[in-house]
């Protein structure tokens, strides 16, 4: 297949995502205690057999999936996305033993999972992070600080922790550590968010963890967090897209039927054109979506790139998509329950998380630097 266009069967896929995330999803997520993890919803991601596909497909299966969660379940979408966040560093660097007990229930939706990089004091500059790991013994450390902004924090049941191992190295001295919630030394409190997202601070107090304990080498854990990264990034684009995508056929639906100035809105052209406008944009960031995935699955050179520009051209328009939306449906789309009042939160976040859109710029600009000579022409 190309970039461009999805083959029948993709397209059916997609289709049965929606109406799954409609029938089975959109009523274990309203029965969730918002900002909490929804075990119940995470179970049934896990009895659809979605769980289990994160590590099994490539890149553009797991957008396609995100993609269509989102578009009529945002709660599901993001339950899927953080157990491939937290777990994906276990399935593509773990060892036998630690895949063995993790990815099973991981996959079955038992096991709930975190990813842990950011720091009070390092967040965009992720290698700055400063959590110390302490030689404690032979062949083992301390883990001693503290980081925030953890999804599925302090209620996951492992976390995928990014600690120093050397002090002074920046990103060559971070180790990658598989630590379950029970370590003693462990603990959480909840954060509050503008979105209903299941996020918190961990503070560690000299938690104890083991060679048995790391994600692929020593001092090499920076390299397991870009990897990690560079996978879900044009995923996190494609959840933009859904949501985009969402909140347009919402605005078609209403400029159609909305009665006014004697006819309905759609027919004044400064609204027709506003929604062509945010189809023009929605269908321009899920191709770029959908080429960064692929570039991915092909193990192409250009990823990092391509990631980065998928990811902010499709979290930046759907902010722009969103706010359209809401302005064409008045005041309802403020009333609280309303999909667009829904939308209109959840769309803030992805600007600022897994790189915000200023960082996402700066890898763009390197990348290009990168790739290319003096004169502008593609190193060989
Ligand atoms: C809902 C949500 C979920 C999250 N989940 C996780 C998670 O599961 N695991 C995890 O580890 N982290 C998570 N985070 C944290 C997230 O990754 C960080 O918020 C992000 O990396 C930005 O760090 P910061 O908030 O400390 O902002 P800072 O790094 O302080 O940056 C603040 C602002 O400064 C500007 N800025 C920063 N760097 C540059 C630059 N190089 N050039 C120009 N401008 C710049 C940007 O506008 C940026 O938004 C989550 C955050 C949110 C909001």
């Amino acid at each position: 297949m190309t970039a461009f266009s999805l083959e029948p069967e993709q397209l059916a896929w997609c289709e049965r995502l929606r109406t799954l995330a409609a029938q089975r999803l959109r009523p274990l997520a309203d029965q969730g205690d918002p900002g909490h993890v929804n075990r119940p919803l995470v179970a049934e991601l896990g009895a659809a057999g979605l769980l289990a596909r994160l590590f099994t497909s490539g890149a553009l299966d797991l957008c396609l999936m995100r993609e269509s969660l989102a578009y009529a379940c945002t709660e599901a979408e993001t339950a899927l996305a953080l157990q491939g966040l937290g777990a994906h560093p276990v399935h593509a660097h773990g060892t036998e033993a630690q895949r063995a007990r993790w990815l099973p229930r991981v996959s079955d939706g038992t096991a709930v999972a975190a990813f842990a990089l950011s720091e009070p004091a390092a967040g965009s500059d992720a290698a700055a992070l400063s959590l110390g790991a302490e030689p404690d013994g032979r062949s083992g450390w301390r883990l001693t600080g503290d980081k925030c902004w953890i999804s599925n924090a302090p209620e996951a049941d492992l976390y995928t922790v990014f600690a120093r191992t050397t002090p002074g190295a920046g990103a060559r001295g971070v180790t990658a550590f598989l630590v379950p919630a029970d370590r003693p030394g462990l603990t959480g409190t909840p954060l509050d968010m503008l979105s209903p997202h299941p996020i918190g601070a961990l503070a560690f107090d000299a938690v104890p963890v083991t060679a048995d304990d790391v994600l692929g080498e020593p001092d090499r854990g920076f390299r397991v967090a870009m990897g990690t990264l560079n996978l879900f990034r044009p995923s996190v684009g494609a959840f933009a897209v859904g949501m985009a995508r969402a909140a347009l056929d919402a605005t078609l639906a209403h400029t159609r039927a909305r009665e006014a100035f004697g006819g309905t809105l759609r027919d004044l052209q400064t609204v027709s054109h506003q929604v062509a406008e945010m189809a023009l944009r929605t269908e321009a960031a899920r191709l770029m979506v959908y080429a960064a995935a692929t570039a991915y699955d092909e193990n192409a050179q250009d990823v990092p790139g391509r990631a980065a520009m998928a990811k902010l051209l499709a979290t930046e328009t759907a902010q722009y998509v969103v706010d359209r939306a809401v302005q064409l449906h008045g005041a309802r789309a403020l009333q609280r329950g309303h999909l667009l009042e829904h939308l209109y939160r959840e769309v803030r976040a992805p600007r600022i998380y897994e790189g915000a859109s200023e960082v996402q710029r700066d890898i763009i600009a390197k990348e290009l630097y990168r790739t290319t000579d003096t004169t502008g022409e593609a190193r060989a």
